[in-house]
Protein backbone atom coordinates (compact mmCIF):
# COMPACT_ATOMS: atom_id res chain seq x y z
CA UNK A 1 0.00 0.00 0.00
CA UNK A 2 1.43 3.47 -1.24
CA UNK A 3 0.54 6.15 1.17
CA UNK A 4 -1.93 7.65 -0.97
CA UNK A 5 -3.93 4.09 -0.49
CA UNK A 6 -2.92 4.12 3.28
CA UNK A 7 -4.37 7.68 3.63
CA UNK A 8 -7.29 6.89 1.57
CA UNK A 9 -8.02 4.17 3.60
CA UNK A 10 -8.09 6.07 7.19
CA UNK A 11 -9.75 8.70 5.57
CA UNK A 12 -12.54 5.82 4.37
CA UNK A 13 -12.88 4.75 8.05
CA UNK A 14 -12.65 8.14 10.08
CA UNK A 15 -15.59 9.06 7.68
CA UNK A 16 -17.29 6.06 9.49
CA UNK A 17 -16.50 7.96 12.98
CA UNK A 18 -17.53 11.91 13.18
CA UNK A 19 -20.12 14.01 11.38
CA UNK A 20 -19.65 14.63 7.91
CA UNK A 21 -19.54 18.20 9.22
CA UNK A 22 -16.49 17.66 10.73
CA UNK A 23 -14.87 15.49 8.47
CA UNK A 24 -14.79 18.05 5.87
CA UNK A 25 -13.55 20.62 7.77
CA UNK A 26 -10.75 19.48 9.00
CA UNK A 27 -9.94 16.56 6.71
CA UNK A 28 -9.74 17.70 3.58
CA UNK A 29 -7.05 18.40 1.52
CA UNK A 30 -4.90 16.03 4.26
CA UNK A 31 -2.38 13.86 2.94
CA UNK A 32 0.61 11.34 3.98
CA UNK A 33 3.70 13.40 2.47
CA UNK A 34 6.29 11.02 4.05
CA UNK A 35 6.62 7.77 5.76
CA UNK A 36 9.94 7.03 7.08
CA UNK A 37 10.46 4.23 9.72
CA UNK A 38 7.98 4.51 12.04
CA UNK A 39 7.22 8.20 11.67
CA UNK A 40 4.25 9.39 9.11
CA UNK A 41 4.12 12.97 8.43
CA UNK A 42 0.49 14.75 7.66
CA UNK A 43 0.02 17.48 6.22
CA UNK A 44 -3.11 19.63 6.85
CA UNK A 45 -3.89 22.77 4.78
CA UNK A 46 -4.02 25.36 7.53
CA UNK A 47 -3.10 26.22 11.12
CA UNK A 48 -6.33 25.63 12.77
CA UNK A 49 -6.65 22.30 10.64
CA UNK A 50 -3.22 20.51 12.29
CA UNK A 51 -4.17 21.76 15.61
CA UNK A 52 -7.75 20.54 15.32
CA UNK A 53 -5.80 17.03 13.69
CA UNK A 54 -3.15 17.01 16.17
CA UNK A 55 -5.52 17.67 19.24
CA UNK A 56 -8.80 16.03 18.50
CA UNK A 57 -8.24 13.38 16.01
CA UNK A 58 -4.51 12.44 16.38
CA UNK A 59 -5.76 8.81 19.01
CA UNK A 60 -8.10 7.82 16.26
CA UNK A 61 -5.99 8.59 13.20
CA UNK A 62 -3.03 6.83 15.12
CA UNK A 63 -4.98 3.77 16.04
CA UNK A 64 -6.38 3.24 12.53
CA UNK A 65 -2.56 3.56 11.21
CA UNK A 66 -1.55 1.73 13.45
CA UNK A 67 -3.69 -1.13 12.54
CA UNK A 68 -3.06 -1.02 8.74
CA UNK A 69 0.00 -0.66 9.35
CA UNK A 70 1.96 -2.00 12.64
CA UNK A 71 5.29 -0.46 11.74
CA UNK A 72 3.75 2.91 12.18
CA UNK A 73 4.88 4.23 15.89
CA UNK A 74 4.61 7.94 15.48
CA UNK A 75 2.84 10.65 13.67
CA UNK A 76 3.49 14.11 12.99
CA UNK A 77 1.51 16.89 11.68
CA UNK A 78 2.55 20.15 9.32
CA UNK A 79 1.24 23.11 7.62
CA UNK A 80 1.21 22.08 3.99
CA UNK A 81 1.31 24.11 0.70
CA UNK A 82 -1.32 26.53 0.51
CA UNK A 83 -2.81 28.28 -2.23
CA UNK A 84 -1.40 31.82 -0.85
CA UNK A 85 2.22 30.80 -0.66
CA UNK A 86 3.44 28.01 1.47
CA UNK A 87 3.03 30.00 5.00
CA UNK A 88 4.22 28.44 8.23
CA UNK A 89 3.88 29.79 11.70
CA UNK A 90 6.38 28.83 14.32
CA UNK A 91 4.17 28.43 17.47
CA UNK A 92 6.13 30.45 20.14
CA UNK A 93 7.62 32.85 17.38
CA UNK A 94 8.49 36.28 18.34
CA UNK A 95 8.25 37.33 14.68
CA UNK A 96 4.59 38.12 14.57
CA UNK A 97 4.06 39.51 11.14
CA UNK A 98 5.51 37.98 7.70
CA UNK A 99 7.21 40.39 4.85
CA UNK A 100 4.22 42.80 3.36
CA UNK A 101 4.18 41.31 0.47
CA UNK A 102 2.21 37.82 2.67
CA UNK A 103 0.39 40.48 4.65
CA UNK A 104 -1.92 41.96 2.49
CA UNK A 105 -5.58 40.85 2.56
CA UNK A 106 -6.12 39.70 -0.75
CA UNK A 107 -8.88 41.76 -2.14
CA UNK A 108 -12.85 40.97 -2.29
CA UNK A 109 -14.86 42.11 -4.93
CA UNK A 110 -18.61 41.36 -4.98
CA UNK A 111 -19.76 39.97 -7.99
CA UNK A 112 -22.15 42.08 -9.32
CA UNK A 113 -24.42 39.54 -11.03
CA UNK A 114 -24.38 36.95 -8.00
CA UNK A 115 -24.12 40.15 -5.14
CA UNK A 116 -22.16 37.38 -3.56
CA UNK A 117 -18.59 38.06 -1.82
CA UNK A 118 -16.14 35.50 -2.38
CA UNK A 119 -14.14 35.88 0.91
CA UNK A 120 -17.04 33.75 2.65
CA UNK A 121 -16.37 30.10 1.91
CA UNK A 122 -16.67 26.83 3.46
CA UNK A 123 -13.23 26.88 3.64
CA UNK A 124 -12.58 29.62 6.20
CA UNK A 125 -16.15 28.26 8.23
CA UNK A 126 -15.05 27.17 11.14
CA UNK A 127 -17.45 23.91 12.62
CA UNK A 128 -18.26 23.03 16.18
CA UNK A 129 -21.17 22.18 17.94
CA UNK A 130 -23.52 25.06 17.88
CA UNK A 131 -23.34 25.31 14.05
CA UNK A 132 -22.77 21.67 12.84
CA UNK A 133 -26.34 21.34 11.37
CA UNK A 134 -26.74 24.55 8.82
CA UNK A 135 -23.40 23.66 8.09
CA UNK A 136 -24.19 19.79 7.31
CA UNK A 137 -27.57 21.30 5.64
CA UNK A 138 -25.65 24.05 3.35
CA UNK A 139 -23.05 21.96 2.21
CA UNK A 140 -25.49 18.88 1.17
CA UNK A 141 -27.74 22.06 -0.12
CA UNK A 142 -24.52 23.48 -2.39
CA UNK A 143 -23.71 19.86 -4.02
CA UNK A 144 -27.29 19.69 -5.29
CA UNK A 145 -29.14 22.37 -5.17
CA UNK A 146 -33.20 22.34 -5.42
CA UNK A 147 -33.82 18.85 -4.22
CA UNK A 148 -32.23 17.96 -1.15
CA UNK A 149 -33.75 20.74 1.83
CA UNK A 150 -35.79 23.27 0.18
CA UNK A 151 -36.14 25.73 1.35
CA UNK A 152 -33.12 25.47 3.57
CA UNK A 153 -34.11 28.31 6.58
CA UNK A 154 -31.30 28.57 8.60
CA UNK A 155 -31.56 31.05 11.94
CA UNK A 156 -29.89 32.51 14.47
CA UNK A 157 -28.29 35.59 16.56
CA UNK A 158 -26.36 38.00 15.27
CA UNK A 159 -22.69 37.90 14.33
CA UNK A 160 -23.23 34.13 14.57
CA UNK A 161 -22.46 33.42 10.71
CA UNK A 162 -25.35 32.98 8.96
CA UNK A 163 -24.61 35.39 6.22
CA UNK A 164 -21.10 33.73 6.33
CA UNK A 165 -22.83 29.83 5.22
CA UNK A 166 -25.64 31.50 3.56
CA UNK A 167 -22.65 33.48 0.74
CA UNK A 168 -20.60 30.36 1.06
CA UNK A 169 -23.01 28.09 -0.06
CA UNK A 170 -23.91 30.22 -2.91
CA UNK A 171 -20.06 30.64 -3.85
CA UNK A 172 -19.68 27.03 -3.67
CA UNK A 173 -23.14 26.33 -5.47
CA UNK A 174 -21.26 28.69 -8.51
CA UNK A 175 -17.90 26.71 -8.47
CA UNK A 176 -19.97 23.53 -8.65
CA UNK A 177 -22.38 24.47 -11.33
CA UNK A 178 -21.33 27.19 -13.22
CA UNK A 179 -24.38 27.23 -15.14
CA UNK A 180 -26.81 28.07 -12.65
CA UNK A 181 -27.59 31.73 -11.49
CA UNK A 182 -27.20 32.11 -8.41
CA UNK A 183 -28.53 35.54 -6.65
CA UNK A 184 -27.85 36.63 -2.76
CA UNK A 185 -29.73 39.62 -1.82
CA UNK A 186 -30.91 41.10 1.80
CA UNK A 187 -34.64 41.18 2.56
CA UNK A 188 -34.23 44.85 2.82
CA UNK A 189 -33.07 45.28 -0.47
CA UNK A 190 -35.59 42.59 -1.69
CA UNK A 191 -38.39 45.27 -0.29
CA UNK A 192 -36.64 48.56 -1.70
CA UNK A 193 -36.54 46.59 -5.27
CA UNK A 194 -40.35 45.48 -4.57
CA UNK A 195 -41.19 49.26 -3.50
CA UNK A 196 -39.27 51.11 -6.46
CA UNK A 197 -40.09 48.51 -9.23
CA UNK A 198 -44.42 49.32 -8.68
CA UNK A 199 -43.60 53.04 -8.23
CA UNK A 200 -41.78 52.80 -11.85
CA UNK A 201 -44.00 50.33 -13.15
CA UNK A 202 -41.53 47.61 -13.73
CA UNK A 203 -42.87 44.69 -11.81
CA UNK A 204 -42.75 42.68 -15.04
CA UNK A 205 -38.66 42.99 -15.21
CA UNK A 206 -38.65 42.55 -11.81
CA UNK A 207 -41.04 39.40 -11.90
CA UNK A 208 -38.97 37.88 -14.92
CA UNK A 209 -35.44 39.05 -13.74
CA UNK A 210 -36.95 36.58 -10.36
CA UNK A 211 -37.92 34.06 -12.80
CA UNK A 212 -34.81 33.24 -13.99
CA UNK A 213 -32.72 32.76 -11.10
CA UNK A 214 -31.50 29.16 -10.02
CA UNK A 215 -30.52 29.67 -6.66
CA UNK A 216 -32.29 32.81 -4.60
CA UNK A 217 -30.96 33.54 -1.24
CA UNK A 218 -32.57 36.01 0.60
CA UNK A 219 -30.73 37.47 4.55
CA UNK A 220 -32.25 38.24 7.32
CA UNK A 221 -36.13 37.94 5.85
CA UNK A 222 -37.57 39.10 9.71
CA UNK A 223 -37.12 42.53 7.62
CA UNK A 224 -40.33 41.81 6.08
CA UNK A 225 -42.17 41.04 9.16
CA UNK A 226 -45.65 43.61 8.10
CA UNK A 227 -44.36 44.33 4.86
CA UNK A 228 -47.64 43.14 3.43
CA UNK A 229 -46.85 44.26 -0.32
CA UNK A 230 -43.47 42.95 -0.27
CA UNK A 231 -44.22 39.50 1.29
CA UNK A 232 -47.05 38.82 -1.32
CA UNK A 233 -44.46 39.56 -4.14
CA UNK A 234 -41.42 37.40 -2.07
CA UNK A 235 -44.20 34.49 -1.92
CA UNK A 236 -44.90 34.53 -5.60
CA UNK A 237 -41.30 34.69 -6.65
CA UNK A 238 -40.89 31.48 -3.97
CA UNK A 239 -43.63 30.11 -5.25
CA UNK A 240 -42.60 30.19 -8.92
CA UNK A 241 -39.04 29.11 -8.45
CA UNK A 242 -40.34 26.43 -5.71
CA UNK A 243 -42.23 24.63 -8.06
CA UNK A 244 -39.62 24.57 -10.46
CA UNK A 245 -37.62 22.92 -8.19
CA UNK A 246 -35.15 26.08 -7.42
CA UNK A 247 -33.19 26.15 -4.57
CA UNK A 248 -33.98 29.08 -2.08
CA UNK A 249 -32.03 29.84 0.81
CA UNK A 250 -33.20 31.88 3.78
CA UNK A 251 -31.77 33.28 7.05
CA UNK A 252 -33.64 34.81 9.83
CA UNK A 253 -32.76 35.70 13.48
CA UNK A 254 -35.26 33.95 14.61
CA UNK A 255 -37.50 30.76 13.62
CA UNK A 256 -40.67 31.29 11.20
CA UNK A 257 -43.20 30.68 13.98
CA UNK A 258 -41.71 33.68 15.95
CA UNK A 259 -41.57 36.05 13.45
CA UNK A 260 -44.39 38.78 13.97
CA UNK A 261 -47.11 39.54 11.01
CA UNK A 262 -45.19 37.02 8.69
CA UNK A 263 -48.09 35.81 6.84
CA UNK A 264 -49.56 32.14 7.15
CA UNK A 265 -48.93 30.90 3.74
CA UNK A 266 -45.60 32.14 3.63
CA UNK A 267 -44.78 30.74 7.27
CA UNK A 268 -46.32 27.16 6.19
CA UNK A 269 -43.78 27.66 3.24
CA UNK A 270 -41.09 28.17 5.45
CA UNK A 271 -41.51 25.66 7.85
CA UNK A 272 -42.53 22.91 4.79
CA UNK A 273 -38.11 22.74 4.39
CA UNK A 274 -35.38 21.94 6.46
CA UNK A 275 -35.10 24.55 9.82
CA UNK A 276 -31.37 24.84 11.39
CA UNK A 277 -30.40 27.01 14.07
CA UNK A 278 -27.02 28.49 14.84
CA UNK A 279 -26.63 28.51 18.41
CA UNK A 280 -23.63 29.30 20.60
CA UNK A 281 -20.54 28.68 19.78
CA UNK A 282 -18.10 27.14 22.83
CA UNK A 283 -15.07 28.15 24.07
CA UNK A 284 -12.84 25.58 21.99
CA UNK A 285 -14.74 26.55 18.83
CA UNK A 286 -14.46 29.86 20.03
CA UNK A 287 -10.51 29.43 20.27
CA UNK A 288 -10.75 27.57 16.83
CA UNK A 289 -12.38 30.70 15.60
CA UNK A 290 -9.83 33.19 16.82
CA UNK A 291 -7.06 30.62 15.29
CA UNK A 292 -8.36 30.48 11.84
CA UNK A 293 -9.03 34.12 11.94
CA UNK A 294 -5.75 35.14 12.90
CA UNK A 295 -3.85 32.09 10.46
CA UNK A 296 -6.16 34.12 7.22
CA UNK A 297 -4.46 37.45 8.91
CA UNK A 298 -1.07 35.68 8.74
CA UNK A 299 -0.68 37.00 12.38
CA UNK A 300 0.26 34.29 15.46
CA UNK A 301 -0.76 35.56 18.85
CA UNK A 302 0.16 33.71 22.43
CA UNK A 303 -2.42 30.83 23.54
CA UNK A 304 -3.58 32.70 26.48
CA UNK A 305 -4.43 35.90 24.47
CA UNK A 306 -6.47 33.89 22.48
CA UNK A 307 -7.95 31.99 25.82
CA UNK A 308 -8.22 35.43 27.09
CA UNK A 309 -10.30 36.46 24.53
CA UNK A 310 -12.48 33.29 24.06
CA UNK A 311 -13.25 33.50 27.57
CA UNK A 312 -14.93 36.70 27.37
CA UNK A 313 -16.58 37.28 24.61
CA UNK A 314 -19.03 34.32 24.00
CA UNK A 315 -22.07 35.31 22.03
CA UNK A 316 -20.92 37.22 19.04
CA UNK A 317 -18.50 35.76 16.48
CA UNK A 318 -17.99 39.50 14.85
CA UNK A 319 -17.43 40.75 18.38
CA UNK A 320 -14.25 37.98 18.82
CA UNK A 321 -13.32 39.41 15.19
CA UNK A 322 -13.68 42.62 16.50
CA UNK A 323 -10.95 41.93 19.60
CA UNK A 324 -8.87 39.78 17.31
CA UNK A 325 -8.60 43.18 14.64
CA UNK A 326 -7.69 45.55 17.70
CA UNK A 327 -4.66 43.51 18.79
CA UNK A 328 -3.69 42.93 15.55
CA UNK A 329 -3.77 46.85 14.78
CA UNK A 330 -1.68 47.26 18.16
CA UNK A 331 0.87 44.40 16.86
CA UNK A 332 0.97 46.63 13.63
CA UNK A 333 2.15 49.34 15.39
CA UNK A 334 4.04 48.84 17.81
CA UNK A 335 5.17 45.28 16.37
CA UNK A 336 5.72 43.77 19.91
CA UNK A 337 5.08 40.41 20.47
CA UNK A 338 1.76 40.89 22.51
CA UNK A 339 1.25 39.70 26.22
CA UNK A 340 -1.83 39.21 28.40
CA UNK A 341 -1.42 42.27 30.59
CA UNK A 342 -1.79 44.45 26.85
CA UNK A 343 -4.12 42.06 25.63
CA UNK A 344 -6.10 42.78 28.76
CA UNK A 345 -5.81 47.27 28.67
CA UNK A 346 -6.60 46.99 24.45
CA UNK A 347 -9.63 45.09 24.74
CA UNK A 348 -11.22 46.51 28.05
CA UNK A 349 -13.72 48.57 26.34
CA UNK A 350 -14.62 45.74 24.15
CA UNK A 351 -15.54 43.93 26.93
CA UNK A 352 -16.63 45.14 29.27
CA UNK A 353 -19.03 47.50 27.57
CA UNK A 354 -21.06 49.61 30.15
CA UNK A 355 -24.34 49.27 27.71
CA UNK A 356 -23.61 45.42 28.19
CA UNK A 357 -25.20 45.87 30.99
CA UNK A 358 -29.04 45.49 31.33
CA UNK A 359 -32.02 48.18 32.47
CA UNK A 360 -35.46 48.90 32.20
CA UNK A 361 -35.06 50.93 29.52
CA UNK A 362 -33.08 48.69 27.71
CA UNK A 363 -35.39 46.03 28.36
CA UNK A 364 -38.10 47.98 27.24
CA UNK A 365 -36.69 48.68 23.97
CA UNK A 366 -35.17 44.83 22.79
CA UNK A 367 -39.10 43.85 23.21
CA UNK A 368 -40.17 46.58 21.59
CA UNK A 369 -38.05 45.86 18.91
CA UNK A 370 -38.61 42.08 19.07
CA UNK A 371 -42.81 42.38 18.11
CA UNK A 372 -42.08 45.39 16.06
CA UNK A 373 -43.75 47.81 18.08
CA UNK A 374 -43.06 51.06 19.12
CA UNK A 375 -41.67 51.57 22.97
CA UNK A 376 -44.66 54.09 23.76
CA UNK A 377 -47.06 51.35 22.63
CA UNK A 378 -45.73 48.97 25.44
CA UNK A 379 -46.66 52.13 27.82
CA UNK A 380 -50.33 52.57 26.45
CA UNK A 381 -53.63 50.60 28.55
CA UNK A 382 -54.45 49.41 25.10
CA UNK A 383 -55.89 46.85 25.64
CA UNK A 384 -54.89 45.25 21.78
CA UNK A 385 -53.79 42.06 21.80
CA UNK A 386 -50.67 42.73 19.88
CA UNK A 387 -49.39 44.95 22.73
CA UNK A 388 -51.18 43.22 25.79
CA UNK A 389 -48.83 40.49 25.02
CA UNK A 390 -45.59 42.28 25.01
CA UNK A 391 -46.37 44.33 27.68
CA UNK A 392 -46.47 41.00 29.68
CA UNK A 393 -43.32 40.30 28.56
CA UNK A 394 -41.57 43.05 29.43
CA UNK A 395 -42.98 43.12 33.16
CA UNK A 396 -42.06 39.22 33.55
CA UNK A 397 -38.62 39.93 32.29
CA UNK A 398 -38.22 43.09 34.78
CA UNK A 399 -38.75 41.05 37.26
CA UNK A 400 -37.24 38.05 36.68
CA UNK A 401 -33.77 39.75 35.34
CA UNK A 402 -33.88 42.76 37.63
CA UNK A 403 -35.73 41.59 40.24
CA UNK A 404 -37.74 45.06 40.30
CA UNK A 405 -41.07 44.99 42.44
CA UNK A 406 -44.01 44.91 41.69
CA UNK A 407 -44.59 48.32 42.46
CA UNK A 408 -41.63 49.67 40.68
CA UNK A 409 -42.61 47.24 37.35
CA UNK A 410 -46.09 49.03 36.97
CA UNK A 411 -45.14 52.51 37.09
CA UNK A 412 -42.19 51.81 34.57
CA UNK A 413 -45.33 50.82 32.19
CA UNK A 414 -47.00 53.69 32.35
CA UNK A 415 -48.29 54.15 35.75
CA UNK A 416 -49.96 50.71 35.79
CA UNK A 417 -51.11 48.79 39.43
CA UNK A 418 -48.70 45.92 41.18
CA UNK A 419 -51.76 43.55 40.50
CA UNK A 420 -51.09 44.04 36.90
CA UNK A 421 -47.27 43.16 36.95
CA UNK A 422 -47.70 40.10 39.41
CA UNK A 423 -50.40 39.05 37.02
CA UNK A 424 -48.58 39.38 34.27
CA UNK A 425 -45.38 37.82 35.80
CA UNK A 426 -47.97 34.86 37.12
CA UNK A 427 -49.17 34.36 33.35
CA UNK A 428 -45.77 34.69 31.75
CA UNK A 429 -44.51 31.99 33.72
CA UNK A 430 -47.36 29.71 32.99
CA UNK A 431 -47.23 30.66 29.62
CA UNK A 432 -43.47 29.56 29.23
CA UNK A 433 -44.10 26.25 31.05
CA UNK A 434 -46.96 24.76 28.84
CA UNK A 435 -46.19 26.85 25.24
CA UNK A 436 -43.12 25.87 23.66
CA UNK A 437 -43.06 29.09 21.69
CA UNK A 438 -43.03 31.25 24.71
CA UNK A 439 -40.43 29.69 25.91
CA UNK A 440 -38.34 30.37 22.50
CA UNK A 441 -39.50 33.80 22.35
CA UNK A 442 -38.41 34.79 25.55
CA UNK A 443 -35.27 33.10 24.97
CA UNK A 444 -34.48 35.12 21.81
CA UNK A 445 -35.31 38.36 23.60
CA UNK A 446 -32.86 36.96 26.21
CA UNK A 447 -30.34 36.58 24.03
CA UNK A 448 -30.53 39.79 22.08
CA UNK A 449 -30.35 41.81 25.90
CA UNK A 450 -27.63 40.17 26.67
CA UNK A 451 -25.68 39.72 23.76
CA UNK A 452 -26.25 43.17 23.01
CA UNK A 453 -27.66 43.47 19.41
P1 LIG B 1 -24.70 37.07 10.96
O1 LIG B 1 -25.08 37.15 9.51
O2 LIG B 1 -25.26 35.86 11.63
O3 LIG B 1 -25.00 38.30 11.72
P2 LIG B 1 -22.03 36.93 9.90
O4 LIG B 1 -22.17 35.80 8.95
O5 LIG B 1 -21.98 38.30 9.32
O6 LIG B 1 -23.13 36.86 11.04
O7 LIG B 1 -20.73 36.66 10.78
C1 LIG B 1 -20.04 37.67 11.48
C2 LIG B 1 -18.57 37.52 11.29
O8 LIG B 1 -18.14 36.34 11.91
C3 LIG B 1 -18.18 37.40 9.82
O9 LIG B 1 -16.98 38.10 9.62
C4 LIG B 1 -17.97 35.92 9.61
O10 LIG B 1 -16.99 35.66 8.63
C5 LIG B 1 -17.51 35.47 10.99
N1 LIG B 1 -17.97 34.11 11.27
C6 LIG B 1 -19.20 33.74 11.68
N2 LIG B 1 -19.28 32.41 11.84
C7 LIG B 1 -18.06 31.92 11.54
C8 LIG B 1 -17.51 30.61 11.53
N3 LIG B 1 -18.24 29.54 11.87
N4 LIG B 1 -16.22 30.47 11.16
C9 LIG B 1 -15.50 31.55 10.81
N5 LIG B 1 -15.95 32.80 10.82
C10 LIG B 1 -17.23 33.00 11.16
MG1 LIG C 1 -25.98 38.70 8.49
Amino acid sequence: MNTEELWQAVLAQIQLNISRANFATWFKNTKIISKNEGELIISAPNSFAKEWLEQKYNKIIFKILHNLDGEIKELKYIIGKQELGEIKIPKKTKITFLPTSQLEFPEFKIDSETNLNPKYTFENFVVGPFNELPHAAALAVSKNPGFVYNPLFVYGGVGLGKTHLLQATGNEIVKNFAEKKVKYIPAEKFTSEVIVSIKNQKMENFKSKYRQIDTLIIDDIQFLAGKEKTQEEFFNVFNGLYEKNKQIIISSDRPPKTIPALTERLRSRFEGGMIADIGLPDFETRVAILKAKSWERRVDFPEDVLNYIASNIQKNIRELEGALNRLIIHQKMTNQPLDLQTTKSLLKNIIFNPTKIVTPKKILQVVAEFYDLKEKDLLTSSRKQEYVYPRQIVMYLLRKELKSSYPFIGRKLGGKDHTTAIHAYKKITKEIEKEKRCEEEISLIKQRLYNNI
